[in-house]
């Protein structure tokens, strides 16, 4: 049935690609955006991956919201349906004050939970992140990271992007047994999320996809993240919705773990003649480079980890297998060459 939902977070990377899929499905699309100047360029990077555009202006509406703010969120939480909340600040490097993220990703989760208890809406789906999951060693024993372990926010390794992710998806989780039991809360936690985005302002993981392609670091860090394709992030919020049984779950979408250079060699493959560095940096170098550079010295505990992940309930909530995260790589890199940008 044809769900009204409040996309939080619309202007983001992932957040368009929900949008598309959204509306594809048959849903309404309320999305919210700091400010509503922005709603214009949502809808047209939207509009040309829809199978049809009909009365796209009253399916995909636009609400101003900021999640370091009161205003607006009753208002925008009338007749909807599902709450599905992707805001969340994720910058490339790490903020000085930790605060900077961590506030407005728990304030920001909590205002769009009880606003959405306030309104009734009883289906939410919160976008959560493995780092809220494998940013703390697995317990020994363990061989894989599954939707049952939890990144631990006082480790010291654990940078503010992840404590940020981790404090907000543990506030949600606690507010709906504390505070709303009857509401239907499912988590998606993305890895690393590559595939080709809707426009040109597309968010961090694209980032660093560009640092690599424009050739200016001449070697590669020992690191790898768990990673996966776009549009089954995307896939995963909007299957949750026709699943009840997904309600209280969380869910972890990831292809596998890829090491840098894996990435590095298959966006080299498919352009050859590209300046692209695929060799890997001792890890000394990167642990001097560290002391000098705060962005360097944030992978500096990741230096020759390898995860392992089980990504079983993803794909039974998918109905498939996940696509293939270096093939997301290649395509995140042929939007960029194709649009210049690099
Ligand atoms: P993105 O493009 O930077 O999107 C972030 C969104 O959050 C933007 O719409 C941004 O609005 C909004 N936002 C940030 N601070 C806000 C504030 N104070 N008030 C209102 N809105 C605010 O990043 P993304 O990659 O699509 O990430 C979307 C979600 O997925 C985030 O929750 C992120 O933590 C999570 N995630 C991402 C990845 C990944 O690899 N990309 C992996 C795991 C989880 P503006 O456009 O106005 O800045």
């Amino acid at each position: 049935m044809p769900q009204t939902v409040l996309l939080t977070g619309a202007s983001g990377y992932i957040a368009k690609h929900i949008a598309v899929q959204l509306l594809e499905a048959g849903h309404l699309v309320r999305g919210t955006v700091r400010n509503l100047s922005r709603g214009a360029e949502v809808a047209d990077a939207v509009r040309p991956h829809l199978s049809d555009t009909t009365d796209l202006d009253s399916r995909l509406t636009f609400v101003a919201l900021d999640l370091n703010e009161d205003d607006g969120w009753d208002d925008a939480m009338a007749d909807i349906d599902v709450l599905m909340h992707t805001a969340s600040p994720f910058p490339l490097a790490q903020p000085k004050d930790e605060d900077d993220l961590i506030r407005p990703a728990v304030d920001g989760a909590l205002r769009a939970l009880r606003a959405a208890k306030t309104a009734g809406v009883k289906r939410v789906v919160l976008t959560s992140s493995t780092v809220a999951i494998s940013g703390s060693q697995l317990p020994s024993g363990d061989t894989s990271f599954d939707e049952t372990n939890w990144t631990d926010p006082t480790d010291r390794e654990v940078n503010a992007y992840g404590r940020s992710k981790t404090l907000a998806e543990q506030a949600a989780w606690a507010f709906v047994r504390d505070e709303a039991p009857d509401m239907a809360l499912t988590t998606i936690n993305p890895a690393f999320v590559l595939g080709a985005p809707l426009d040109q302002n597309f968010g961090t993981s694209i980032r660093v996809i560009e640092r690599l392609l424009k050739g200016k670091d001449p070697m590669l860090p020992d690191v790898g993240f768990g990673t996966v394709d776009v549009q089954d992030v995307a896939a995963l919020h909007v299957r949750v919705i026709e699943k009840p049984e997904t309600s209280g779950q969380r869910i972890m979408a990831v292809d596998g773990f890829y090491a840098f250079a894996d990435i590095a060699h298959a966006i080299k493959s498919a352009y050859p003649n590209r300046k692209i560095p695929t060799r890997i940096a001792p890890n000394f170098l990167i642990r001097v480079l560290g002391l000098f550079d705060p962005d360097i010295k944030a992978i500096i505990p990741n230096l020759g980890r390898v995860d392992k992940y089980d990504n079983a309930r993803a794909i039974a909530t998918l109905g498939h297998g996940m696509r293939q995260a270096p093939k997301a790589a290649v395509s995140s890199a042929a939007y960029l060459i194709d649009n210049k940008l690099v």
